[in-house]
């Protein structure tokens, strides 16, 4: 019995998790100004060991990344979010 070569059919997934979003979270809620007393807002943009999630994680535009990079920066300094875990 020959052996049959089975053709590649593996489709690359792509987007696994993560979904595509027109707008990110701060401008649907047209929210100019990140707060840095805002904790919970901010750690749901942290991982577990502390670190800032990449704008492709979070979905933020650039402009509202930038903001919560320097609330969360703001945090840190003010021990309200660690620095590491
Ligand atoms: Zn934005």
């Amino acid at each position: 019995m020959a052996f049959k070569k089975k053709p590649m059919q593996r489709k690359k997934r792509f987007n696994t998790g993560i979904r595509e979003q027109s707008q990110c979270r701060f401008c649907r809620e047209k929210i100019d100004y990140v707060d840095y007393k805002d904790i919970p807002t901010l750690s749901k943009l942290l991982t577990n060991r502390g670190k800032i999630f990449s704008r492709k994680r979070s979905g933020n535009c650039a402009s509202c990344q930038r903001k919560v990079k320097f609330a969360i920066k703001r945090a840190r300094y003010m021990s309200l979010l660690p620095y590491s875990l």
